[in-house]
């Protein structure tokens, strides 16, 4: 049900759900299920499912709530005849952003084939600083992609998690691990969740995780605590810097022009200082080892220096006192933790028994661990500092030796890729053309100012503004700049945004109060041009500025109220689903592995599944990979799509890796297996690939499994992966900048931007929003995580659910609460410079004194999800959102809040005061909303029912 993925099992009594336990086969959950999981039989049953297409009806305003059903056939000529017209003249006007679905590999090929560059899903606001502060430095990242091996791992740190991040796989590791007598740290603003059972807390200030990071870093280059042989061999710490201000290569790696750079995308032939010659070779020429530290100069007169040595000589000064007074977190247990992790990783190694090659053709007998495990997320990414962070933390895992190592990080397939990986976007406007599919992907890895997907003059083609010089790594998209931009019509206006599975007019939208306004502004007066659907003929207020909203969801939300079409969308119980190789898969350390879902219950209603709904637009409006040569329908159905669909003609290549080929004999790569579906049913839905241990290590430098990965078209090139401490692709934008670099500079307004955040070595910065905040009026951090026992909006529908968590609190530490007077349980007011919010206060000493924290997504408008107008989550529970900006003063206007290198949202960078409210106020939330109505085919329930029973709702 949500993003962990675990195996359940559903069982049915007379065609209704009885019960739903966790599938002890599963090798994610093994029979474990969480809250959330057991509770969906509440989520299948919810007075808040939407079971028709709906349209707004004629005349009524958006966010009403007025809408009239419609058959699905009306809706698919609406939809045809819009989208038919938007793809024959600009397919741009036609944007698709989705939440946290299982299905991007889909949403992604329907939007290329359609030909609109604007597209993405929600990762711009959730953990994009994650994804790409990683893979841009070790060709991984956290969870679906990689973590901790807690089996074998001595220590375990844990930065910035939610309190159930990753929920029950990572329940189930830590709790081996510290039964197996390991260490667990959690460093955290808040102790909850999983802080609250690790063997030591180390609270700090949201968004300085970068300068302990740092400071951990300075003390174990200073104590000598390194793997100093992992350094040299395995990442680009020995490789020379040119160090010259006046080279215009300056900043760039040093390489030998006339040797054989083996793959011009990724070049091989870097140089090392050699020790044993004392000059300069080609990077891992056999019988060498790099200098790590000096200062050399080449034949040709050019001043260069290792890697490494710029690296040490920018943490030198970051020492821990440095950063005691930045975090909070004093010194001396960012000393001693130093200290744990270097002699953890030196003196408790792990040599497995295993012998691979690596890609340079050297033979080892053992592969080797250091023992200290990370894990991090959103705490860490949710700041416009974030990226740099993530940088931070990718290199002092990189310095302990822990890259997939036994102990340490390990990789979970399709990862690792090159860095950046080879995906890329269109270039320029010309990629997007009328009726052809987009000349590119529309979100990919830029390497270099080249592969920015903007104009002459360097504007963005994207509505959301991503690969611009605005946030040229964006490689998630920013959806939470897409209705302010398409409201503001910067760069363009839209026609069409349709969004899937998001609620954006409520906790996923930073601007809570403004946005709503904004999805139902009209431009100014007079007649509109061509009237949209739902407006009642010869009207003459003008067009809404976002003309048309197609909103596909499973319930009734905030989101809903704003659409001008709604289309129902099922459960994740009524419809096929595929973890993909392609998308999300559920790959273990291992191996590839992926999975299905098989529908236990038909669709409600007229509910329909949202790829469906794709296959069939397609099919309409002829995208070539959902039709054949004759322009004829290609695929029956979803189902049918996945068994049949390759990625290329005769690629072998699907959805789906298990049971390939005519009859199911082969996996990973074959021919299309009608039987597909069947093998998955009979085989618990999983499919798993076990690589043979030799390949399961290492792999960023392993032959074998470069080999098996290339065959199996995992990995496009078989070249080394070297870890990045020093990061080329910053510096190339840095270059651009500065006037240096010799293709696309960035516009003038944005130079200084890109020359400061583009550092290609971690450094650590106060979060944008805090560089534009009076800290003296607003001192305290405000941060949000989701409960437990809920799945960001989703869940306040489920009666089960509900019992848990009606209503939120803002969580003070008592100290920060008394000296403002507010007492335990009282109302107050939390305040930051964009506006304010009323709410209840509990004290916690389970927060650091600067921080006050909340529930996200609690707090509902009133009416939203089937909810009585005076429920708990209307009356009690509050959204923080609404102190929350989506856009900063900048010197020309206005930035987005989010990181400037890969537009990550700034979600966790807010500052607030509090204070009591008085006496004499109403003792409920602010601001609240007007009630919102149900909505045709919502089914109304007696709010007295009590109990539930194999489909039976029985009353007092
Ligand atoms: S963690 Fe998520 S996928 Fe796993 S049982 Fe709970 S809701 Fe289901």
């Amino acid at each position: 049900m949500c993003a962990c993925r675990c195996g359940i099992r559903v069982h049915l009594r007379d065609g209704a759900i009885r019960y739903i336990d966790g599938n002890p086969e599963h090798p994610i959950n093994k029979g474990v299920i969480c809250a959330k999981g057991a509770s969906g039989i509440m989520k299948q049953t919810s007075p808040a499912r939407l079971t028709q297409p709906l349209r707004r009806r004629a005349g009524a305003e958006r966010g009403a709530g007025e809408f009239e059903p419609i058959s699905w056939d009306e809706a698919f000529r609406i939809l045809e005849e819009r989208l038919a017209k938007i793809r024959t003249t600009d397919p741009k006007k036609f944007a698709l952003f989705t939440g946290r679905d299982q299905m991007q590999a889909l949403t992604g090929l329907f939007a290329r084939q359609f030909g609109t560059p604007n597209y993405a899903a929600h990762g711009g606001f959730c953990s994009v600083n994650m994804a790409a502060g990683m893979i841009y430095t070790i060709g991984g990242s956290f969870w679906e992609f990689g973590g901790p091996d807690l089996e074998r791992a001595k220590l375990f740190v844990m930065l910035g998690t939610a309190e159930d991040h990753h929920s029950n796989p990572l329940k189930i590791a830590i709790s081996k691990f510290k039964r197996a007598g390991g260490r667990f740290v959690s460093v955290n603003p808040v102790r909850t969740g999983y802080s609250a059972i690790a063997d030591e807390w180390v609270p700090i200030r949201p968004g300085t995780d970068g300068a302990f990071l740092m400071a951990l870093t300075c003390e174990l280059i200073s104590q000598g605590l390194y793997d100093r042989d992992f350094v040299a061999r395995y990442t680009n710490g020995g490789q020379l810097v040119i160090v010259d201000p006046k080279s215009p290569r300056f900043g760039l790696l040093a390489v030998d022009e006339d040797a054989d750079p083996v793959n011009p995308l990724y070049p091989q032939n870097q140089l090392w200082w050699d020790r044993h010659s004392n000059g300069p070779v080609i990077t891992h020429t056999p019988n060498t080892d790099p200098n790590l530290f000096g200062d050399f100069t080449l034949t040709d007169g050019t001043r260069v220096q290792p890697a490494f040595q710029l690296l040490a000589d920018r943490v030198r000064t970051h020492t821990p006192e440095w950063a005691e007074s930045i975090t909070g977190v004093p010194a001396a247990t960012i000393r001693r933790l130093a200290h744990e992790m270097g002699i953890t990783a030196r003196d408790q190694k792990i040599e497995l028994p295993i012998a691979w090659t690596d890609c340079w053709g050297n033979e080892h007998q053992t592969v080797t661990g250091n023992p200290v495990a990370f894990h991090a997320m959103r705490g860490l990414a949710a700041h416009s500092n974030g990226f740099q962070t993530v940088r931070s933390l990718a290199i002092l895992m990189s310095l302990l030796g822990t890259i997939d190592r036994p102990g340490g990080f390990r990789h979970k397939a399709p990862f690792p890729r090159a860095i950046p990986p080879s995906a890329k976007t269109p270039t320029g406007p010309e990629g997007v053309q009328p009726n052809t599919p987009l000349a590119g992907l529309a979100l990919g890895w830029p390497g270099s100012p080249e592969d920015l997907f903007v104009d002459e003059e360097g504007g963005p083609v994207r509505i959301d503004k991503a690969f611009s010089w605005e946030y040229p790594l964006s490689v998630h998209g920013l959806m939470h700049n897409v209705i302010t931009n398409a409201w503001r019509a910067d760069p363009y206006a839209l026609d069409t945004l349709m969004i899937f599975m998001s609620n954006m007019a409520w906790n996923s939208t930073m601007n809570t109060v403004e946005v709503r306004k904004m999805l139902n502004d009209r431009v100014s007066g007079g007649e509109t041009e061509g009237e949209s659907e739902g407006e009642t003929e010869g009207e003459t207020r003008g067009e809404y500025k976002i003309p048309f909203i197609v909103v596909c969801d499973a319930f009734h939300s905030e989101m809903t109220a704003f659409a001008d079409l709604v289309l129902p969308d099922t459960t994740y119980l009524e419809r096929h689903d595929v973890m993909s190789m392609l998308d999300r898969p559920i790959s273990e350390f291992d191996g590839p592995m992926d999975a299905v879902r098989v529908p236990v219950l038909p669709p409600t209603g007229e509910c329909k599944p949202f790829q469906e709904v794709l296959i069939e637009l397609g099919s309409r409006l002829k995208l070539p990979a959902f039709v054949d040569a004759s322009g004829a329908r290609k695929y029956v159905d979803y189902p049918d799509f996945i068994v049949r669909h390759e990625t290329e003609p005769g690629s072998g290549i699907g959805f789906l890796a298990g049971w390939r080929g005519a009859d199911g004999e082969k996996s990973m790569l074959g021919e299309p297996n009608p039987g597909q579906w069947e093998m998955y049913a009979a085989n618990n839905c999983i499919f798993k690939h076990e690589m043979p241990p030799s390949y399961r290590y290492m792999r960023n430098w392993n032959r074998g499994y470069m080999e098996w990965a290339q065959r199996t078209r995992l990995r496009r090139w078989g070249d080394p992966i070297l870890i990045h401490l020093y990061s080329e692709v910053l510096q190339r934008f840095r270059l651009a900048a500065q006037g240096k670099w010799p293709g696309r500079r960035p516009p003038e307004r944005l130079a200084k931007r890109v020359e400061t955040y583009f550092d290609p070595l971690p450094f650590y910065y106060l979060p944008l929003e805090v560089q534009a905040t009076d800290v003296e009026k607003y001192p305290l951090a405000a941060i949000t995580q989701r409960p437990m026992a809920m799945y960001h909006s989703w869940d306040s529908q489920n009666a089960w659910l509900r019992q848990i968590h009606a209503h939120n609190y803002l969580f003070i530490n008592p100290r920060t609460a008394r000296a403002q007077a507010i007492e335990d349980g009282a109302w107050l007011w939390i305040e930051s410079q964009w506006g304010r919010v009323r709410c209840m206060g509990r004290h916690s000493e389970a927060v650091e004194p600067g921080t006050v924290w909340t529930w996200n997504a609690i707090g509902k408008q009133s009416g939203a999800w089937a909810l009585a107008p005076d429920a708990n989550e209307a009356r009690k529970g509050f959204l923080l959102n609404h102190l929350i900006a989506d856009e900063l003063p900048a010197l020309d206007g206005r930035i987005s809040n989010s990181d400037p290198i890969t537009g990550q949202a700034g979600w966790y960078d807010v500052r607030v005061r509090i204070y009591p409210a008085g006496v004499e106020e109403e003792k409920s939330v602010f601001p609240i909303f007007p009630a919102l109505k149900a909505v045709p085919g919502m089914r109304s329930v007696p709010r007295k029912w009590l109990a539930y029973f194999a489909g039976k709702e029985i009353g007092e």
